[in-house]
């Protein structure tokens, strides 16, 4: 982001804060000190002083458009659901999973009866692997991805929006933190990830 572009960002910063009567600093705000302020909320966690009672955990969590998501040309869509929430894109890519790494992903389900057709479907080509982060974003995506049936998700979920058969379920999301880090560090590199100052962190949480 450019200099200027801080600068009128943050001017807009004062002007709403101002318009609620709140004390504002002169000058701009650093996007670094804004994100400092917001992390200081979320890991301090809700409760303190008239802050609201939102719970507040940063977290990252394992997302996958599954290989029928990447041949209906839902990639966008489905990454879009994760943004207009406001959630923060930290790693990406494009791969064919191989049996062994599926093996480890899916460890607890190898000897589930549908295990052979599960690999079949998620081997048949290429899958999208992503990294999001955000304060409770665990359960949020899993809520935002809907049940494993989609047969049984509510509208509004990707699940149900955009399929309607257990083994076709289009998206994977890691189902606790556990799941989650176990995933994330199975698909991705720790340099994959990318540590990044997104702008609108100040005006989509509480500073
Ligand atoms: N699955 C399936 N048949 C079933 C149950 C699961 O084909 O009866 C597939 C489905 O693609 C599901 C994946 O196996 O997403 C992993 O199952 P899990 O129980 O972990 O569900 P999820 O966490 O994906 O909701
Ligand atoms: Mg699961």
């Amino acid at each position: 982001m450019s200099f200027l572009q801080r600068c009128v960002f943050s001017r807009i910063l004062q002007q709403v804060s101002g318009a609620r009567g709140q004390r504002v600093a002169t000058g701009p705000v650093p996007v670094s000190t804004q994100l400092a302020a917001w992390r200081g909320h979320a890991t301090a966690g809700a409760g303190s002083g008239e802050k609201s009672s939102v719970p507040c955990v940063h977290e990252r969590t394992f997302i996958a458009v599954k290989p029928d998501g990447v041949q209906r040309r839902l990639i966008g869509q489905i990454i879009h659901r994760f943004e207009r929430r406001g959630f923060k894109l930290v790693a990406l890519k494009l791969l064919q999973v191989s049996k062994g790494l599926l093996s480890q992903h899916y460890c607890q389900l190898t000897k589930k009866p549908f295990y052979p057709e599960l690999v079949g479907y998620m081997t048949s080509g290429p899958v999208v692997a992503m990294v999001w982060e955000g304060p409770d974003i665990i359960k949020t995506s899993r809520m935002m991805v809907g049940p494993t049936n989609p047969a049984e998700a509510q509208s509004g979920t990707i699940r149900a929006d955009f399929s309607f058969h257990v083994s076709r379920n289009v998206v994977h999301a890691s189902d606790s933190a556990e799941g989650a880090q176990r995933e994330i560090k199975l698909w991705f590199d720790k340099q994959d990830l990318l540590d990044w100052d997104s702008i609108d962190q100040s005006v989509t949480s509480e500073l």
